[in-house]
């Protein structure tokens, strides 16, 4: 277990101290209720959070220091998996889980704290993000005890990285529709198939995949299992798609008699529409969905300051105000998590909500400041305007599209 120790007394998620909910980020918290139909409750932080929050900006503070990194334009998508390894020692990984499996059983609100502070700080967190927000938590919950007991600690600890296996070449929105199959053969399944889209495939271990094992039954939503692909072994290929940028972070994963034995499948057989849905709430809703481009902003008001301009005073305080309540939001996300329930609905409209902002920094700063976006440029806001600007369009797509969202959204209100 890393050094963050388990809630003690008076540290507990239900003793809050007031004031904090997004202390150091954004100023005070505001106190309004949920809306009617949406949990968005005022959730007030525990103690356990805000020491957190110091020790995990000493930590940043020390890696800068280190010369171990400069803030990143896109924090997330930082592949460094030494950074991912002192993060996973300093006990920043697996912040929620059980100490059996390398966690350190601290709460939803105190992981929203430490993950939002490494986004802010642009640290360079992308080789561990996936596991640690999703595959981990649906593994801890739905996995098997050897699987649970071997993986769990090796994500903990930095040094086991996972990719996502939803999307298919004829089904991404549409999962229901997912063609890969999985065959039992006695203690073990044969996977024929291809996934596409998959982020890092070619620099994780694993990859948790969402195939066909039965008949879809008339919802569509039967006869799907997930397994955890190790992709180390025969019979998995990663092919590299390269993106609007030039780079290399999306793949097509290609299954040709991929055996894989059954105590790695995650979930009951049949089960993988209620599991891919409940990887998808980990997926949408954290701080990553509205502060992908954080530092844009921060550079923003760096290169506006002291400028007497109500039109720029005016759009930033648009934006910082987005910012605070989305963090009210996706705060209020953590707190129901913390308290068991599945917040799929909250979470679809923080990410809507959240990536729109997201695509809003660019096109403001384009308006705001006269500089021709160039990665080749020496001038940092430039470069990290264009860097930017090639990525934002992916921001409304990546982990589901705003139209798939917002049927969701209206489902959950019980507007269709
Ligand atoms: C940067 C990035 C990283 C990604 N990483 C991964 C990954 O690691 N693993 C993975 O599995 N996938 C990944 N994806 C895939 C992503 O989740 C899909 O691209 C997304 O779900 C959309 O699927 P699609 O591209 O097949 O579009 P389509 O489903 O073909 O949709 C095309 C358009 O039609 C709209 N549409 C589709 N169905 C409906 C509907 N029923 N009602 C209204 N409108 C609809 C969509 O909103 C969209 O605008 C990534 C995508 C991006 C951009």
């Amino acid at each position: 277990m890393g050094p963050l120790a388990p809630a003690g007394p008076g540290q507990s998620p239900g003793l809050p101290l007031r004031g904090e909910a997004f202390g150091g980020m954004v100023g005070e918290d505001g106190g309004e209720a949920g809306m009617q139909g949406l949990r968005f409750d005022a959730v007030e932080l525990p103690r356990a959070a805000a020491e957190a929050r110091a020790r995990v900006r000493a930590f940043l503070r020390a890696e800068r220091a280190a010369g171990h990194y400069a803030a990143h334009r896109n924090s997330w998508n930082s592949f460094d998996p030494a950074f991912s390894r002192r993060a996973g020692a300093a006990g920043f990984i697996g912040i929620t889980w059980p100490s059996a499996y390398g966690g350190a059983e601290q709460s939803s609100l105190v992981r929203f704290v430490v993950t939002a502070e490494m986004l802010a700080a642009g640290a360079p967190c992308g080789a561990h993000w996936i596991a640690d927000r999703q595959s981990g938590p649906q593994i801890l919950r739905h996995g098997g005890e050897r699987v649970k007991r071997e993986i769990l600690p090796r994500i903990a600890a930095g040094e086991c990285f996972f990719a996502i296996g939803m999307s298919e070449p004829d089904s991404g929105s549409d999962l229901a529709a997912v063609r890969t199959r999985a065959v039992r053969d006695d203690a073990e399944w044969v996977i024929n198939g291809a996934k596409i889209w998959t982020s890092n495939a070619h620099r994780a271990h694993y990859l948790i995949a969402l195939t066909r094992t039965g008949e879809a039954g008339p919802d569509r939503h039967g006869g799907l299992t997930e397994f955890i692909i190790d992709l180390a072994r025969p019979g998995v290929s990663v092919r590299p798609i390269h993106n609007l940028s030039g780079g290399h972070e999306f793949n097509e994963v290609v299954f040709q008699d991929y055996r894989v034995p059954d105590d790695m499948r995650v979930g009951a057989v049949g089960e993988g529409w209620r599991m891919v849905t409940s990887e998808l709430a980990f997926e949408r809703s954290g701080p990553d969905r509205f502060l992908s481009d954080y530092r844009l902003l921060v550079e923003l008001i760096e290169r506006l300051r002291g400028q007497d301009d109500p039109r720029s005073a005016e759009a930033l305080g648009r934006l910082v105000a987005h910012l605070a309540a989305l963090l009210r939001m996706s705060t209020a996300v953590a707190g129901l998590l913390d308290r068991g329930e599945n917040p799929a609905v909250e979470a679809a409209l923080v990410k809507d909500v959240g990536t729109q902002f997201e695509r809003e920094i660019p096109e403001i700063a384009r308006l705001l400041v006269s500089c021709e976006p160039s990665l080749e440029e020496d001038d940092r806001f430039a470069e990290t305007l264009a860097h930017v600007t090639l990525h934002a369009p992916s921001f409304t797509l990546r982990g589901g599209t705003r139209e798939i969202l917002r049927g969701m959204i209206a489902r959950g209100l019980g507007l269709r």
